[in-house]
């Protein structure tokens, strides 16, 4: 199974770019009801453990917060690869550096050109790894941030959007000969604000097996990833 897990991807802009690879067979947006904030951290540690962790993850140290394997859908697998994914295997030391870019730019201290291109680097460490790694593990996880860390400054440049949803389309492109089971899933989507973009309470999945689901949450993937791990889905 591999799990291309794209933080912030949402759904209108999926469509608007026609991003035919991250469109599979079932495809849709997920709610976040149960959730006051649109936390990444909170939710993808929601995704791996099947319940809302909001109250668990204070704010303060959220960035710190790992979950071990026991807690999560991992154990329903004998070898599994997780690479950059938050509350897990986050790259605490590439996001720090992007979180000091981000901050530096509101100070004008760091131009968006700079800010991007260590986004592109961060992210194409990630697509290299993901790459090498496919076809080995009977899970695989890449976790890519590059929506999000690009739509914090510029969701509201169409163009430059449209670049990295191509970006990510060719990913889900890449991975899909190795005839796999793929679910492709955001942790909540996003809106502009201006040029620039703000979390949304809309993600979006989608799935090259028919799941069955309707506005699913983001919790409600655990059980049926332990389902395909036991191969109870064919
Ligand atoms: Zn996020």
């Amino acid at each position: 199974m591999i799990i291309l897990a794209l933080d912030a991807l949402d759904n209108n802009y999926v469509q608007k770019f026609n991003c035919k690879n991250l469109i599979q067979k079932e495809h849709g947006q997920t709610t976040l009801k149960g959730f006051n904030q649109e936390r990444t951290i909170v939710l993808w540690a929601s995704f791996l453990t099947g319940k809302n962790m909001e109250k668990e993850i204070p704010i303060k140290t959220q960035w710190e917060f790992k979950l071990h394997p026991e807690q999560t859908f991992l154990k329903f697998f004998q070898k599994y690869k997780v690479i950059d994914l938050p509350a897990f295997s986050y790259k605490q030391q590439n996001h720090e550096k992007e979180r000091k870019l981000l901050k530096g730019y509101f100070e004008d201290k760091v131009t968006v050109e700079e800010y991007e291109s260590l986004i592109w680097k961060n992210h194409e460490e990630n697509k290299k790894e993901f790459f090498k790694n496919l076809g080995k593990f009977p899970l695989l996880i890449g976790y890519f941030n590059l929506a999000d860390a690009i739509g914090h400054l510029s969701f509201g440049l169409t163009e430059k959007m449209a670049t990295v949803y191509e970006e990510l389309d060719k990913i889900a492109e890449e991975a899909k000969p190795s005839e796999d089971l793929i679910l492709i899933i955001s942790d909540h989507g996003m809106k502009a604000v201006g040029r620039y973009g703000d979390h949304s309470r809309n993600g979006f999945y989608s799935s090259n097996i028919q799941l069955g689901l309707n506005l699913p949450e983001i919790t409600s993937f655990y059980k049926i990833i332990e389902r395909i791990a036991k191969n109870e889905f064919s």
